[in-house]
């Protein structure tokens, strides 16, 4: 069967605040590989139309393979600048730990390591769902449900990993809500000074997402951004998710022990 994925518009790049995943009605529990530090984390990059519909599931055929998202093991040569003799090296990646570069006489010119995108994916996309895991459940489930939507040659399984963690660090929410004096210290903040201390940070407003705490406060959940269709560059949204958020929103501390909820 030939598997054409459906078109769409635009992306959602979505974070969520583990401070309010984990203090509403869903359990939460911490991964198994640590604690994740207190910042957002990814929940996925999502194609999106303009309309509001997305498609889903676009390939089942293509589960997630953990060989794809780790640099698979083995040797790559691939000859680099072949036109400028002076600079001609050849970079052997070898085990998925480093790369090497030598030049044309088998001289070391520098070693650097590459990334592998599990540990990547352990601290920026981090699980909270019970009970605990390492995360590839989390991730497999927004390939299959999201990235299979988006699939092209730069967008493989490898290419939409990469490229969220990519987003994540452009937009780094935390700092940018810093910045303007807004922190995860149970206090409640203008959803509106929100909205702007993002955009001031990355140019784009975001659209925010909120839940219920057992308190009945609203509090922020999750940012929305939108990415063009190549999943590298924040756009002005073209459609804003139609999220609801009291106007003045709290911003929960990210407890010590996740386990709370029943
Ligand atoms: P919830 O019902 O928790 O808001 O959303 C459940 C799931 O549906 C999300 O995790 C996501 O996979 C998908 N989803 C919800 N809203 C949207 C949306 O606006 N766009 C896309 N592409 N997916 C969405
Ligand atoms: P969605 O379809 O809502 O994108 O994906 C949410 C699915 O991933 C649900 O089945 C949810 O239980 C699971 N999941 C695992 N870890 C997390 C997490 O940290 N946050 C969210 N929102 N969902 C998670
Ligand atoms: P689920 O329970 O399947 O994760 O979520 C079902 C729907 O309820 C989704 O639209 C999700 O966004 C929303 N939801 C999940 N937990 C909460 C919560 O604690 N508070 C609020 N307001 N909505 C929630």
């Amino acid at each position: 069967v030939l598997c054409v994925s459906e078109d769409f518009d635009f992306f959602y790049f979505v974070q969520q605040w583990p401070g309010s995943y984990c203090d509403t009605k869903h359990s939460c529990c911490y991964p198994r590989t640590g604690k994740p530090v207190a910042d957002f984390g990814i929940h996925g990059l999502w194609p999106q139309n303009k309309d509001g519909s997305y498609p889903q599931n676009c390939n089942p055929d293509n589960a997630l393979d953990e060989d794809q998202i780790n640099f698979p093991a083995g040797v790559e040569i691939k000859v680099v600048n072949l036109t400028d003799e002076s600079a001609w090296t050849i970079n052997v990646i070898n085990t998925g730990l480093c790369h090497i570069s030598i030049d044309r006489n088998g001289q070391e010119l520098g070693k650097d390591n590459i990334s592998d995108l599990t540990s990547s994916l352990q601290k920026d996309w981090p699980s909270l769902s019970c009970p605990s895991s390492t995360g590839f459940r989390f991730w497999s489930h927004e390939w299959e449900k999201h990235g299979t939507c988006a699939e092209s040659e730069e967008i493989d399984q490898h290419g939409y990993f990469e490229a969220a963690l990519k987003l994540k660090e452009k937009a780094n929410l935390l700092q940018a809500l810093r910045n303007a004096g807004i922190q995860p210290d149970d206090e409640f903040y203008d959803l509106g000074s929100i909205k702007e201390a993002i955009k001031d940070a990355t140019g784009f407003t975001p659209g925010i997402e909120c839940n219920i705490d057992p308190s009945k406060n609203s509090q922020i959940y999750q940012v929305f951004m939108c990415v063009d269709i190549s999943g590298s560059e924040f756009i002005e949204c073209p459609a804003a998710p139609k999220r609801r958020c009291a106007s003045k929103v709290q911003f929960p501390k990210v407890l010590d022990d996740c386990m709370l909820s029943s």
